[in-house]
């Protein structure tokens, strides 16, 4: 469904992606975890089209990313995207937040949007708060109103770049309930976060980044019984 090849990327000389190789599979669900600043939101960034790639391709669903419209469009449609920080419209109320994209880039009338919002908005158990703004909401409720959005616009693949770490304690679990739930739905995902009993129960498979490179990847039974990289162990060690 997804396949990262070569990608790179440099910020002046910084390369902050070399040379990086992902492959992803219709329903699974990785887990990218690494040391800050080792190129994980900028990989996230470029399969998202936020950033542009200076080697390598992205190809989703047997097309190659570029920078057209028509690209970008499609983009939007089929990669659902969720932020560290919510990035809801801090004006429209909840259910206006979930039905802006479908109506504007799927081109969906307003009761077929809100009905979907609606569905995704209970799914995420936040159906009774659809008419309040974002402020009104708690921090994990919020995320949970991000996800359901980035639902509504039936997604092939979900991206998350540490969807719970600027979360307080008590509202980390939730999300990672509602992402749980999402991955036994069949969801393909692509998951940043240092969340590992999350990676232990849900991800096909752990990749560890560090300095712009995936150093290591491996079914989470292995890659945490036997990480095989002095960078690996260093990582984990420092996260228990
Ligand atoms: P964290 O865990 O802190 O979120 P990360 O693994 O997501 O880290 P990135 O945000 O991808 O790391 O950044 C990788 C490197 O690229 C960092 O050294 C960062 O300073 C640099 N970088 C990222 N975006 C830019 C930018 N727009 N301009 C210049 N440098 C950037
Ligand atoms: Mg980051």
């Amino acid at each position: 469904l997804l396949s990262v090849r070569n990608a790179s990327k440099q910020f002046g000389t910084f390369k902050a992606l070399d040379g990086v190789n992902l492959s992803v599979e219709r329903g699974q669900r990785i887990v990218v975890c690494g040391p800050s600043g080792s190129g994980k939101s900028t990989l996230i960034r470029c399969i998202n089209g936020l950033e542009t790639l200076q080697g390598g391709t992205v190809v989703i669903d047997g097309v190659a990313l570029s920078q057209d419209r028509a690209s970008l469009i499609r983009l939007r449609r089929d990669v659902g995207m969720v932020f560290q920080h919510f990035n809801l419209f801090p004006h429209l109320s909840v259910l206006e937040n979930c039905v802006l994209a479908p109506m504007k880039v799927r081109g969906e009338n307003r009761p077929e949007a809100e009905a979907r919002a609606m569905e995704f908005l209970a799914k995420v158990h936040i159906a009774e708060q659809a008419h309040k703004l974002p402020a009104q909401l708690s921090g994990g409720q919020q995320q949970r109103v991000a996800i359901a959005r980035a639902l509504c616009m039936r997604p092939k693949i979900m991206l998350f770049d540490e969807p719970t770490s600027s979360l307080d304690p008590e509202m980390v679990g939730e999300v990672l309930d509602t992402m749980v739930a999402l991955a036994l739905d069949g969801m393909t995902m692509i998951v940043v976060t240092h969340e590992m009993g999350f990676a232990r129960q849900v991800a096909d498979q752990v990749v560890f980044m560090d300095r712009g490179e995936i150093i290591e990847e491996a079914a989470p039974a292995d890659f945490f019984a036997n990480p095989t990289h002095e960078r690996t162990r260093n990582f984990l060690g420092r996260l228990l």
